[in-house]
């Protein structure tokens, strides 16, 4: 694996950022791949370690010490072919994901990790410029059909591979695009959406619908759509907003983070003639030449930053509850493998703007009815759930613009979970008491809406595992590569259940039967 050695001789390359002052007057992606060369020293510096953590830190097991070497020995189409083994989409987590396998390197533990991220996204972007990710439309159909409601990373991935089982499988978006917060939440610097269009085109030839522009609830009853398909998955996201509750919240001006978002990337598909859905008159929200706030600190925040950077605002500062970080980038809580909740500095921070960690908002006030100073102290606490103010610390800061990114409650009551009388968990999140299956038969979740806010490439991971499970709830055979790919992050997140347990459960093991934990061989 890699070059015996290398790691003590090569150092990290990461990605080629854009200069700040160049890259924050345009959307285009902020960074770009090394050259192959570069790439390939990369690869080698994988330590071929005992016990690849970086495969725990991987919700989707994704086989990273056999890709590194691959890309080492310039075999870039068995590397896609194992990239794609574990991951549906690649492209997407190559140049979002936070990398929590970077923080579970071995390496990391006293030298900069290897560049996985990178590497993941050249193997990819390699295999589209080759030509290699082509449709594979399933060669047997089994005349069994599954309503997909929700068109994010976890809905795209559970079509995916419910499609390769040989079902019939329609997707359900509100939305006018499929991507889910991929496409209306992460900027276009960070995600262009023509990689989103680019996947769900060979999705549709592969025998996918995506139905667009169809809320489910409004448009179509979830009844209906239980009655036209033979399963049906709800994949809705966690979309309720946190809102704050303090003196002055409805002033003029103030508005949550992801409306914002969602007007950015409409008018960044307006500007490359994508299809998108103008905003109401009087609706619209600008940074241009304002004092912007935003609170909380996580990525949504910083997508508001970058985004009221190339709008020209006057200036931007981010509050964040959280107190502030060591040098090195990791609070006590989380050391090695553990990913760090947060990170010193970020793409949108280098462009511009001001963090003040430890801070708390307890009030805005306003002239006119427009918001026009924000009231705030310094807190102390672990969580936004644990804080204690600071006494003496409150101060004034002038604002605008206020953002609120401070997080999402759940998913939607409203539609699919309602109208179909689903439980919900202590949380707030869809119950699945058996492995992605809810209290209601027929109907599964994954994603975001079965687990709260998370990450792509955990969504990604739901989706491909509750295909599994429903899969078998329709008779298929159980997948070829099930049993090998089961053993890595097949995990439901109840500690009572083993890997051998969950197996069973999605029928792809059976008591008896012998129980892999290897990677397969088989690519995509
Ligand atoms: P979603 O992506 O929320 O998709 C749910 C879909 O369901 C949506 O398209 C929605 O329109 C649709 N839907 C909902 N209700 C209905 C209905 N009734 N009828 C029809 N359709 C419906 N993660 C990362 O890994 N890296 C990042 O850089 C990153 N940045 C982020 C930035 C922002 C601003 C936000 C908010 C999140 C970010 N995340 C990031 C998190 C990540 O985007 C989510 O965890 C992930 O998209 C969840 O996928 P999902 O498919 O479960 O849900």
């Amino acid at each position: 694996m890699g070059e015996l050695g290398a790691f003590l001789k090569i150092h990290r390359v990461g990605f080629h950022k854009r200069d700040p002052a160049e890259r924050v007057r345009d959307y285009r992606r902020y960074f770009e791949l090394q050259d192959e060369q570069e790439l390939r020293r990369q690869g080698a510096r994988c330590m071929d370690c005992g016990i690849p953590f970086c495969h725990e830190g991987c919700p989707l097991g994704n086989l990273i010490p056999d890709w590194n070497d691959l890309v080492y020995r310039g075999k870039w189409r068995e590397a896609i072919d194992t990239l794609h083994a574990t991951n549906n989409f690649p492209e997407f987590t190559g140049r979002i994901c936070p990398a929590p396998c970077e923080s579970a390197c071995v390496l990391a533990i006293n030298d900069q990790p290897v560049s996985i991220e990178q590497i993941e996204m050249a193997i990819a972007e390699r295999a589209f410029a080759e030509g290699w990710v082509v449709a594979e439309p399933p060669v047997r159909r089994t005349g069994r059909s599954v309503g997909v409601i929700g068109a994010g990373p976890a809905g795209m991935a559970v079509a995916d591979e419910l499609n390769r089982c040989g079902h019939q499988v329609t997707v359900y978006e509100r939305d006018e695009g499929v991507g889910g917060l991929m496409r209306f939440g992460v900027p276009d610097a960070k995600l262009e959406k023509r990689v989103i269009d680019r996947r769900a085109a060979i999705l549709e030839q592969e025998g996918i619908e995506f139905r667009c522009d169809v809320d489910v609830g409004r448009d179509v009853s979830s009844a209906e759509l239980r009655a036209r398909h033979d399963a049906l998955v709800i994949a809705t996201g966690s979309r309720v907003h946190r809102d704050l509750d303090v003196p002055g919240r409805q002033l003029a001006g103030i508005h949550f983070a992801m409306d914002y978002l969602y007007q950015r990337n409409r008018y960044v598909a307006s500007l490359e003639g994508r299809p998108f859905r103008a905003t109401a008159p009087g609706r619209e929200i600008s940074a241009a030449g304002k004092r912007v706030l935003v609170v909380g600190g996580g990525d949504t925040g910083m997508d508001c930053i970058s985004n009221s950077h190339r709008e020209g605002a006057r200036s931007v500062v981010m509050l964040d509850v959280y107190a502030e970080l060591p040098p090195d980038g990791r609070d006590a809580r989380h050391p090695w493998p553990l990913p760090p909740k947060r990170t010193h500095s970020t793409y949108a921070l280098e462009e511009g703007g001001k963090r003040r960690w430890g801070t708390e908002v307890t009030g805005f006030g306003g002239r006119d009815g427009a918001v026009s100073h924000v009231y705030a102290r310094k807190v102390t606490g672990t969580s936004s759930r644990d804080l204690t103010p600071v006494p003496g610390s409150e101060f004034v800061l002038e604002a605008d613009l206020v953002l609120i990114a401070i997080g999402f409650s759940g998913p939607e009551r409203e539609g699919p979970i309602d109208e179909l009388g689903i439980e919900l968990d202590h949380r707030g999140n869809i119950r699945t008491e058996m492995t992605y299956r809810t209290s209601v038969d027929g109907v599964f979740a994954c994603g975001d809406a079965r687990i709260g806010q998370s990450l792509v490439v955990t969504a990604i991971a739901e989706g491909r595992k509750c295909a599994r499970v429903v899969n078998r709830a329709l008779g298929g055979t159980p997948m070829d590569q099930d049993r090998e790919l089961l053993a890595i992050g097949a995990w439901s997140g109840e500690a009572d259940r083993t890997l051998r347990h969950e197996a069973e459960a999605a029928g792809t093991v059976r008591a008896g039967e012998e129980f892999f934990s290897g990677p397969g061989d088989r690519g995509r």
